[in-house]
């Protein structure tokens, strides 16, 4: 065992729920990291690109591509559901039909047991604290110098108690830590995890609440009351802002002007302005949903240079995308 191990202990077995990790990310903090998204979300963004991450709870998917129901008869999972969920469609284009509601308080996935080509799938697992130090410590090997973990989702502060001790055990083994985060969580929780974060994104979707609630679920109010309480304490870490630029919502210069005047107001200078992109329509599918932004074009670059340069304007140091420097 490395000696770069977080001692065992009780905090190490504590469960966190998450629904992927990635190696090799260059966009999620300084280096190259491992990103792990945690389950569970408190917002509903009509344009999430991770439906699958809202809830908190392991999940099915169906890939409709990969299912060989039509060309070879296969039903599989319609017997091995003891719920009764699945139908086969004879019409159409989706050969399974699935009551999704059944599915919801599935907590066995048979389904996901049987099928041969994986066109139903589980999405989720159940990782302790230690087990996610063994794949960060033999990850480290490849980040260099700067890298480390960022913790994304879904909001990983959904999952404090987990979210906290990874984070401490990280900080045990000198690695560094990074989170993606709403903001929109009671500010006590928000505090307490950014103590152990060095770097931050923490998302600003529309300056206005009411706005806000309309195409995220919840009011702003609490998430700007969170940054100012973290810009006014004394954290040591970096903080960048940001936001999805999405059409008809918060591509507007009113909203610019109204992040950048916050900005200053609590004496933040960074802000990531990211593009919108369709890539998560497929897993809107996988998971039954409809996605209401599927008719919508990525954000033309000229857009977001135009947003860019008002924030610019007001000294706002804006990046596009990926240009954020680390
Ligand atoms: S998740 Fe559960 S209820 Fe849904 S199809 Fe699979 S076994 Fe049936
Ligand atoms: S088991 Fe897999 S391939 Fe067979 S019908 Fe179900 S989803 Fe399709």
């Amino acid at each position: 065992m490395s000696q770069l191990l977080s001692p065992m202990g009780p905090k190490n077995d504590i469960v966190g729920h998450i629904f992927d990790i990635q190696a090799y990310s260059v966009h999620d903090g300084p280096g190259c990291r491992t990103l792990v998204f945690l389950r569970g979300c408190p917002l509903r963004c009509e344009w999430c690109a991770n439906p699958e991450g809202l809830e908190i709870r392991n999940r099915n998917l169906y890939r409709v591509t990969k299912c060989i129901n039509r060309k070879y008869g296969c039903e599989r999972c319609i017997e091995a559901c003891p719920h009764q969920a699945i139908t086969v469609c004879p019409d159409g284009e989706i050969p399974l039909n699935i009551d999704w509601s059944k599915c919801q308080k599935c907590t066995t996935l048979e389904c996901t047991k049987v099928c041969l080509v994986e066109a139903m799938i589980p999405c989720g697992r159940d990782i302790t604290v230690a087990e996610l130090m063994r794949i960060l410590n033999r990850d480290r090997h490849f980040w260099a110098g700067n890298g480390g973990v960022t913790f994304s989702g879904g909001e990983p502060m959904v999952q404090k108690e987990f979210l906290l001790a990874a984070l401490k055990a990280c900080q045990e083994v000198y690695i560094h830590t990074a989170i993606e985060t709403s903001g929109h969580l009671p500010t006590e929780t928000y505090l307490e995890v950014m103590k152990h974060v060095d770097f931050a994104f923490n998302d600003v979707k529309h300056m206005d609440p009411v706005k806000h609630k309309a195409k995220t679920g919840v009011s702003n109010e609490l998430i700007l009351k969170n940054i100012a309480a973290l810009a006014n304490s004394n954290w040591p870490g970096r903080l960048v802002l940001r936001s999805p630029v999405i059409e008809d919502f918060n591509d507007t210069e009113e909203n610019m002007l109204a992040i950048a005047d916050f900005m200053h107001k609590i004496g933040l200078t960074e802000f990531n302005l990211l593009p919108f992109h369709r890539l998560g329509d497929s897993k809107w599918k996988q998971c039954g949903m409809e996605y209401p932004y599927s008719f919508y074009e990525a954000t033309p670059p000229e857009i977001m240079e135009k947003l860019q340069k008002i924030l610019l304007g007001q000294g706002i140091n804006c990046y596009i995308g990926s240009e954020t420097p680390f």
